[in-house]
C-alpha cells in the first residue's frame, strides 16, 4: 500500500507526462498526493427537481427526456448559440450553450438525461445555461456530492476527478492502517482507505465529514510524531556557533533606531546563532514592522563569523529591493552583496556564481534561483527565506541544503494566530516583531461600494494633485484568469481616461519579469502615478511615496491579504488611505468592512479572517509556489488539530522510536514525514 501510494503519477491510467507537469503545479507528484488532494469543498448535486418548480437563478438538477436535437444558430461571427428542449412530466425547457460544437450529437431524441446548471427564468419559460448533463445511471458529475478541487490551467475538475477514480480503483486493499487502532478508537476515526475513498466519492455528507475528519488528523498526527523525532535527533546535531556576538556596529549604519521588538527578536536570534545547535526560528511580524532589518542584523553577524549569508524572496522585484536596501546598508561595512534571479544574464551569473563558491559574495539575495544546482557557496552559515508561506516546502529546505546544518530563519508578514503558529509550526522558535516603527500613522481605511466611485476619484484626484501616488489592485484567481486579467485591464484604460493628466500603467503576472521590472521602477521613481496591478504587488514592495491603496472587488480578498496590501501605503510618514470597493452585502461583507476600517492590527484580523473564511483560503489565492494545502486545511480545525498533537505526544511518551511491532507502519510513514519535512524548517 505505502509503496503504491509513491507511484509516480505520470504512469496513472489517463495522466502521462504532459499532464504530469499540469499536477505537478498542484504540488502533485505521486498517487498519494493525489489521494491527498483535499477537494477546496462540496458541490451537492443530488437535489433533482420538477422543471415548473424552478426558480430563477438557482443551480440544479433536472432529470429530463430530451424532445429535439439541438438546434444551431450563430448570433455573430464567433459566436454560436445551440438550443435543445428537454420536458419531464412537469414541464418543457431549454438547455442553452454556447460555442459548443460537441453538444450537437451528444444526444439522442427520446432518451433521458440528466443536466445540472443554472436556471434562467423568464416569460414562463425555463432555460438552463451551458448545463453539465449525463445519463441518469452514471452518477459521475450529477447526482452525487461532488468534490470541488483546486485547479491549473489545463486540468479541468473532470480529469482531476477521473485521476483520483483510476488510483483509487487500483488501489491496493492493505490491512495495515498505520494509526493504530488505539488511537482511531479513541478518537473516532474512520479507517485510512474508507478515508481515501470517502473524501473523493462520498456516499453522502456524513461519509465525508468522518473522510475529512480522519485525514485531517492524520496529516497533523504524522506531522507531529516527525517533529517529535526531529526534536530528538536535533539535540545531537552540531551546527555552526557564530562567534560575532555584537551586531552594534551595523546599527551604526542605519538611518534609524531599531524599535523594542526589533531588538527583542534580534537578541532572540542572535542567542540562537551563537549557539552550537541550529536556528530554526520564525521571525512574523505586520507588514512593515521592519524585519529586513532585523535578517540583516544577523546576516551581518553571519559574515563577520566568517561565514556567508543567503535571503531569498519570492519575487524579482522584491529580490531586487532587497538587493539595493541591503547594499545602501553594506556598502560602509565592506560586506559583498550580490543578487541572483531569474533575470541575471548567463555571464553575470558565471561570474556571481564563482565568486559565491570562492567566498568573494559575503550576502547574496536572490529569488528560486538561488536553488538550483549550480549554487555553490564556499561556507553558507544562515540561510533566510522572505515570506515563507510564498515558497513550497522542499524550496525552503533546498536552500538550506545549500550549506551544513546552517542556521536557518523564515519571515512571514502572513500573522498566523500565535495559537495555531504553535501547533502549527512545532519544530520552529517563533520570534515576532509587534511594533511599528514610530511615526508611521495609521493607514484610514474606507469600506465603499460602486455608487461611490466618483466621489472616491475626486478625492484621489486631491492626493495626486498633490503629488501622492496611488495603488489599484485587481483580482485575479486562476480558475477565471482570463476574465479577471481583463477586467483589470479594462479599469486601467478607464482610470486613464478619468485621469488624462496623470500617467498610468498595468502590471500583472502575465507579464515578463523584465516588463513587470520596468513597471515597478518607473512606479518607483515617480513616472507611473497610479499603478493597477493584479496582486502581484502584495509581497513586500516599498514605495514611501504611495498613499492610496485601492481595491477592486474586496471581498475576494481575505482580510489578511488586505491588510497586507493596505501595508503596501502609509510608508513615508504621509497620511495614507485605503479604499475597498465592493458591493457585496450580507452580514459577513458588513463584518469584513467593520474589521478593516477599526482594526491595524494584523493579528487581529488574521483571527477574525479565519474565524469568517475557515482556512481554506487562509493564505488566500495562491500566485507563486507550490501551495500547501494540507497546511492551510489544518488550521481549519483547531480542535482537531490539538487531539491530533495530544496523541502523538501521548503515543510518543509510550514509544519514543515507534520501534514496537504494531507501529512498523507508523514508523515508516513518519520516517517519511521527516524526509519530506527536512523541509519545514531545516
Ligand atoms: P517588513 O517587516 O514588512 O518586511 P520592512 O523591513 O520592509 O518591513 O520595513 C518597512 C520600512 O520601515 C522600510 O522602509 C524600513 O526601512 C523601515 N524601518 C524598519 N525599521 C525601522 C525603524 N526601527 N525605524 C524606522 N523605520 C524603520
Ligand atoms: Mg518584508
Amino acid at each position: 500500500m505505502e509503496s503504491y501510494l509513491k507511484k509516480d503519477i505520470r504512469f496513472v491510467k489517463g495522466v502521462g507526462e504532459k499532464r504530469a507537469q499540469l499536477f505537478e503545479k498542484l504540488g502533485v507528484s505521486s498517487v498519494g498526493d493525489l489521494l491527498g488532494l483535499f477537494p477546496r469543498r462540496m458541490e451537492d448535486r443530488r437535489i433533482m427537481k420538477p422543471i415548473t418548480s424552478l426558480a430563477d437563478g438557482e443551480t440544479v438538477g433536472v432529470t429530463a427526456v430530451v424532445c429535439a436535437m439541438p438546434a444551431e444558430k450563430r448570433i455573430r461571427k464567433n459566436m454560436t448559440v445551440y438550443t435543445m428542449a428537454v420536458r419531464d412530466g412537469s414541464g418543457v425547457m431549454h438547455m442553452v450553450w454556447y460555442n459548443t460544437t460537441y453538444v450537437k450529437t451528444a444526444f439522442r431524441v427520446g432518451e433521458t438525461y440528466c443536466f445540472y446548471g443554472q436556471v434562467k427564468r423568464g416569460y414562463g419559460k425555463w432555460e438552463m445555461l451551458s448545463p453539465l448533463y449525463e445519463k441518469p445511471d452514471e452518477k459521475k458529475a450529477i447526482g452525487r456530492l461532488v468534490p470541488i478541487y483546486p485547479l491549473t490551467e489545463g486540468l479541468s475538475q473532470k480529469i482531476v476527478s477521473q485521476t483520483i477514480k483510476a488510483c483509487l480503483e487500483e488501489m491496493p486493499d492493505t490491512v495495515v492502517d498505520p494509526i493504530p487502532k488505539s488511537v482511531r478508537e479513541a478518537y473516532g476515526l474512520a479507517e485510512r482507505n474508507y478515508a481515501l475513498r470517502q473524501i473523493h466519492f462520498p456516499d453522502d455528507e456524513w461519509c465525508y465529514e468522518a473522510a475529512r475528519k480522519r485525514l485531517l488528523f492524520q496529516e497533523f498526527f504524522y506531522l507531529r510524531l516527525a517533529v517529535g523525532f526531529r526534536r530528538h535527533g536535533l539535540s545531537q546535531e552540531k551546527g555552526l556557533a557564530f562567534s560575532c556576538r555584537d551586531p552594534r556596529p551595523f546599527f551604526e549604519v542605519l538611518p534609524f533606531a531599531m524599535t523594542n521588538a526589533q531588538m527583542r527578536v534580534l537578541r532572540e536570534i542572535a542567542k540562537d546563532l551563537t549557539d552550537k545547535r541550529p536556528m530554526a526560528r520564525l521571525v512574523q511580524g505586520d507588514v512593515g514592522s521592519g524585519k529586513t532589518a532585523v535578517a540583516a542584523a544577523a546576516m551581518y553577524m553571519a559574515v563577520k563569523s566568517g561565514y556567508q549569508a543567503v535571503l531569498m524572496a519570492p519575487t524579482e522585484i522584491l529580490a531586487k529591493q532587497h538587493y539595493e536596501t541591503l547594499s545602501g546598508w553594506y556598502a560602509s561595512l565592506g560586506l559583498t552583496v550580490s543578487i541572483l534571479t531569474g533575470s541575471t544574464t548567463a555571464a553575470k551569473k558565471r561570474k556571481i556564481l564563482e565568486e559565491l563558491k570562492d567566498g568573494k559574495i559575503d550576502v547574496i539575495v536572490g529569488t528560486h534561483a538561488l536553488i538550483e544546482e549550480n549554487v555553490v557557496f564556499h561556507a553558507l552559515g544562515l540561510a533566510i527565506t522572505d515570506e515563507q508561506h510564498r515558497f513550497g516546502v522542499k524550496q525552503r529546505a533546498r536552500l538550506a541544503e545549500k550549506g551544513s546544518a546552517p542556521h536557518v530563519l523564515v519571515m512571514t508578514a502572513t500573522p498566523i494566530p500565535r495559537t495555531l503558529s504553535l501547533t502549527l509550526y512545532g519544530d520552529l522558535d517563533v520570534s515576532v516583531t509587534d511594533e511599528l516603527p514610530p511615526g508611521r500613522k495609521k493607514v484610514d481605511t474606507y469600506a465603499v461600494t460602486e455608487s461611490m466611485r466618483q466621489r472616491i476619484y475626486r478625492f484621489l484626484r486631491q492626493g495626486l494633485e498633490q503629488g501622492f501616488q496611488a495603488y489599484v489592485v485587481c483580482p485575479l484567481v486562476e480558475e477565471s484568469e482570463a476574465l479577471d486579467l481583463k477586467a483589470a485591464t479594462i479599469l486601467s484604460a478607464q482610470m486613464q481616461e478619468t485621469f488624462p493628466d496623470f500617467s498610468v500603467s498595468l502590471i500583472h503576472g502575465k507579464m515578463k519579469a523584465k516588463e513587470k521590472e520596468a513597471v515597478m521602477a518607473a512606479f518607483a521613481a515617480g513616472d507611473i502615478h497610479i499603478l493597477v496591478s493584479t496582486t502581484v504587488i502584495e509581497v513586500g514592495v516599498n514605495v514611501p511615496n504611495a498613499c492610496y491603496m485601492i481595491v477592486e472587488n474586496a471581498e475576494r480578498f481575505g482580510l489578511s491579504q488586505l491588510h497586507q496590501l493596505r501595508g503596501r501605503v502609509g510608508r513615508g510618514g504621509d497620511k495614507a488611505y485605503c479604499i475597498l470597493f465592493s458591493d457585496a452585502t450580507g452580514k459577513t461583507a458588513e463584518e469584513r468592512a467593520k474589521i478593516m476600517t477599526q482594526s491595524n492590527d494584523g493579528f487581529y484580523i488574521a483571527e477574525k479572517d479565519l474565524e469568517l473564511r475557515g482556512p481554506g483560503e487562509y493564505f488566500g489565492t495562491r500566485q507563486h509556489g507550490v501551495p500547501s494545502y494540507q497546511m492551510t486545511e489544518l488550521l481549519s480545525d483547531v480542535k482537531l488539530l490539538k487531539q491530533a498533537a495530544d496523541a502523538a505526544d501521548a503515543y510518543l511518551e509510550e514509544d519514543p522510536l515507534l520501534e514496537k511491532e504494531q507501529n512498523r507502519a507508523l514508523q515508516q510513514v513518519v520516517a517519511e514525514k521527516i524526509e519530506e519535512n527536512k523541509t519545514t524548517m531545516n
